[in-house]
C-alpha cells in the first residue's frame, strides 16, 4: 500500500482562467528548479511534493508532516471531461478547483460546476481569479499573497473585499459556507476562497498549499492504494492517432499497467478484451510519444491496442490475469449497465457522448424526478425517435429525446420533426434540463388551454333596459357582458339557477359573432324564452356551468381572471341553494 497523488481537476465558467491558472502552476513548477519538477503526462501533469514545497517556500511549514507524493493535475479542464473522471460510485477527482473571475462573479457554468461537484461529493476550493485586474492592484512577488493584500491601498482593498464578499454571499445562497483561505477555521465546514492571478502568479503557492493541506488532512485514507498488481483505470479520452489507430487516454488509479497485459474495456455493448500493444507518454516534441514498458498508479497514460473503436470516455478499464478475464468482464458489464439503466417504465429517452456525461445527466434528471425510459451513449438515431414516438402515445411529455454533448444528423432532425418528436440537446447539462422543463410546462399549458376550450366558461350578463328587440321566437335582447364571455350555444341560467335556454345568435350591429367578450354591449337571440316570463329587462343571467366543468376550473384557476373566479363562486352559491353538495368532492 502507498499513498497516491492527489487527483485534482479545474472547473468553472469559460474564460474565467482555468487553462491559464494550470499553465501558471506548471510554469511555477518549472521555475522552481531541478529536473523532474514537473512531469508532463497524457492529459495530466504530475507536480511532485518536493516541487510544491519549493513553490510554497516558508508557507509550506504550516502543513506539518506530509505523506502525499504530489498532485496529478488533470490537464483537460471542462465539465464534460470532469464527468468522465469517474469510477464506480463516484468521481476520480479528489479535489476540484472552481475558477471564478472575481470581477465577473458566478456565471451559469460556475453554478453547473458546483452542482456537479455536489452531486459527486467532491470537495472543492474556489480560485477567485484575475485579482490583478482590480483597479489599483499592486503586487510584489517577494511577498506572500496575504502580505500583498494587506499592503493594498484603502480603496483597492475595499473594492477587493466587496468582490470577495459577493462570492461568499453567492455561495451562501447556494448552501455553502465559505471564507478567505487564511481565515478558514474548519476546512470540512467552510469552502476556502483563494485569491489568484494567472497573470502575475499571485496566489499560486497558496492554491497548491490549500489543495495539499486539504488532501493531507481529510483525504489521506482515500489516497491509500495498491501501486502493484493489476490495474484499474478510467478512459478520459478516445483518440485517433496517426500510425496508431484508436488509442485510449487513461487515468490509472490503482495498480500497474504493463505492455502485453490483457485488458478489459467497457463499451456501450459488450466489454472488449484485448492486449496492450504499447504504453505511451508524451515525447520531447509536442504531439510526439515515447514508449514505456509499465506505469504505476496514480498516473495517466495512452494505451495503444487492437479493437478499441467501441470504447468511450468515462468507461472503466482493467488489466487482469488471462484466467480471470470472465469475472472482470462481468464486473465491467455490471458497472456499465448500472449506469445505462434500461427500464420498461415510461419516461424520457436520453443520449450522451460518454459514460460520465450520461451518468451526470441521469443523476440530474433523477434529482428532478423526471423518469427515464432509456439511457444510452451515442448520437440520436431514428430508432430513438421511433421509441420516443411510442412513449409519447402514453404521455406527450415523453415526445422528446434529450441529448448531452451529442450531435444530431440533419436527416434525423428532419425525421424527428415529421414524427413530432422534439430533440433537446445541449453542451451545457443544465440547459438540457431547463429546456426540457420548459417543454413540459408549455405542453401542460397547451393541454390545459385545450381542455379549457371545451368548457362552459363563467359569464355574467346584464339584460339592458329598453333594448328588447323582439319578445319571443326567438327573443332578441340587448345585453352587457359584465364578466367572462359567451359563445353561441352557451347554456344560460337565471339568478335562481334555473336553465332557461342556450345562446342562439350573437349580433353586434349587423355582424354575426360566435363569441361575445367581457365589456361588450350587443344583442343576443334566445330560443324558447319570452320576455316578461323567463326573462325580464334588468335581469342578471349567468352561463349555466355544468358541475364537471366547474370542478375542472377549480384545478386550472390560473387560466381565469379574478372576476371570472368570483363569478364561478356566485354560480356555485346559486347551485348550492338547491344542491348543497354541488361542485364539491
Ligand atoms: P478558461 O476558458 O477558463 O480556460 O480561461 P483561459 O485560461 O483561457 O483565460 C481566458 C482569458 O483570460 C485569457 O485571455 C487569459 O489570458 C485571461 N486570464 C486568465 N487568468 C487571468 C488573470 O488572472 N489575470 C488576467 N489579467 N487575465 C487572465
Amino acid at each position: 500500500m502507498a499513498t497516491r497523488k492527489i487527483i485534482c481537476a479545474f472547473l468553472g465558467h469559460v474564460d474565467h482562467g482555468k487553462t491559464s491558472l494550470q499553465d501558471r502552476i506548471r510554469k511555477s513548477a518549472v521555475v522552481s528548479g531541478e529536473a523532474g519538477a514537473i512531469t508532463q503526462r497524457i492529459a495530466a501533469s504530475i507536480i511532485p511534493i518536493e516541487t510544491i514545497k519549493k513553490i510554497c517556500g516558508p508557507l509550506f511549514k504550516a502543513l506539518g508532516e506530509t505523506t502525499i507524493p504530489g498532485i496529478l493535475l488533470i490537464d483537460t479542464p471542462g465539465h464534460a471531461s470532469f464527468t468522465n473522471l469517474r469510477k464506480r460510485g463516484g468521481s476520480l477527482a479528489d479535489i476540484a478547483v472552481v475558477v471564478v473571475d472575481i470581477n465577473e462573479g458566478f456565471k451559469p457554468q460556475t453554478l453547473e460546476a458546483l452542482e456537479i461537484l455536489k452531486t459527486n461529493k467532491v470537495p472543492f476550493i474556489i480560485a477567485a481569479n484575475k485579482i490583478d485586474l482590480i483597479s489599483g492592484w499592486t503586487y510584489n512577488e517577494e511577498k506572500s499573497s496575504i502580505e500583498n493584500i494587506n499592503a493594498l491601498s484603502q480603496n483597492t482593498s475595499a473594492n477587493f473585499d466587496k468582490k470577495m464578499y459577493e462570492l461568499v454571499g453567492k455561495l451562501h445562497e447556494l448552501g455553502f459556507q465559505s471564507e478567505r483561505f487564511d481565515r478558514v477555521s474548519n476546512y470540512t465546514q467552510e469552502i476556502a476562497l483563494v485569491p489568484t492571478s494567472a497573470e502575475t502568479g499571485q496566489g499560486i503557492p497558496e492554491l497548491l498549499l490549500v489543495i495539499t493541506g486539504l488532501a493531507q488532512k481529510f483525504l489521506e485514507a482515500k489516497l491509500e492504494i495498491e501501486t502493484e498488481g493489476y490495474a484499474k483505470g478510467t478512459i478520459l479520452e478516445v483518440k485517433e492517432e496517426k500510425g496508431l489507430g484508436t488509442t485510449l487516454d487513461v487515468i490509472v488509479y490503482s495498480g500497474q499497467l504493463k505492455v502485453n497485459d490483457t485488458i478489459v474495456v467497457g463499451t456501450a455493448n459488450e466489454p472488449v478484451v484485448t492486449k496492450i500493444r504499447a504504453l505511451l507518454e508524451p515525447g520531447e516534441k509536442p504531439d510526439s510519444f515515447q514508449q514505456v514498458k509499465e506505469v504505476s498508479a496514480a498516473t495517466s497514460v495512452k494505451i495503444s491496442a487492437p479493437n478499441l473503436s467501441e470504447a468511450f470516455a468515462g468507461m472503466p478499464i482493467r488489466s487482469c490475469h488471462a484466467a480471470e478475464t470472465q469475472s472482470v468482464i462481468e464486473d465491467i458489464r455490471q458497472e456499465v449497465e448500472s449506469v445505462m439503466i434500461e427500464t420498461d417504465q415510461e419516461g424520457v429517452i436520453i443520449k450522451a457522448d460518454a459514460l460520465g456525461s450520461l451518468e451526470a445527466l441521469i443523476s440530474l434528471l433523477k434529482e428532478k424526478n423526471i423518469p427515464i425510459a432509456s439511457a444510452n451513449i451515442g448520437n440520436v438515431t431514428k430508432k430513438d425517435i421511433a421509441k420516443a414516438e411510442s412513449l409519447a402515445e402514453v404521455d406527450k411529455k415523453y415526445a422528446v429525446v434529450l441529448g448531452f454533448n451529442i450531435k444530431t444528423l440533419p436527416e434525423v432532425e428532419e425525421y424527428a420533426k415529421s414524427k413530432n418528436i422534439r430533440i433537446i440537446a445541449n453542451d451545457v447539462i443544465y440547459s438540457v434540463l431547463d429546456n426540457y422543463v420548459k417543454f413540459s410546462e408549455e405542453l401542460k399549458k397547451k393541454e390545459e388551454e385545450d381542455s379549457l376550450a371545451g368548457l362552459i366558461k363563467p359569464c355574467k350578463i346584464a339584460v339592458l333596459r329598453g333594448y328588447v328587440f323582439r319578445q319571443s321566437n326567438p327573443a332578441i335582447l340587448g345585453v352587457s357582458i359584465e364578466v367572462g364571455s359567451i359563445k353561441t350555444g352557451t347554456p344560460i341560467m337565471n339568478k335562481e339557477g334555473k336553465r332557461i335556454t342556450f345562446v342562439k345568435e350573437i349580433k353586434e350591429g349587423t355582424e354575426n359573432l360566435t363569441v361575445a367578450e367581457q365589456g361588450k354591449e350587443l344583442a343576443v337571440s334566445l330560443d324558447g324564452v319570452t320576455v316578461g316570463r323567463q326573462v325580464n329587462e334588468g335581469d342578471t343571467l349567468y352561463s349555466d356551468i355544468p358541475e364537471n366543468d366547474f370542478k375542472k376550473f377549480k384545478e386550472i384557476k390560473e387560466h381565469l381572471s379574478p372576476q371570472e373566479i368570483q363569478v364561478l363562486k356566485e354560480v356555485a352559491e346559486i347551485k348550492r341553494k338547491s344542491n348543497p353538495l354541488w361542485g364539491l368532492g
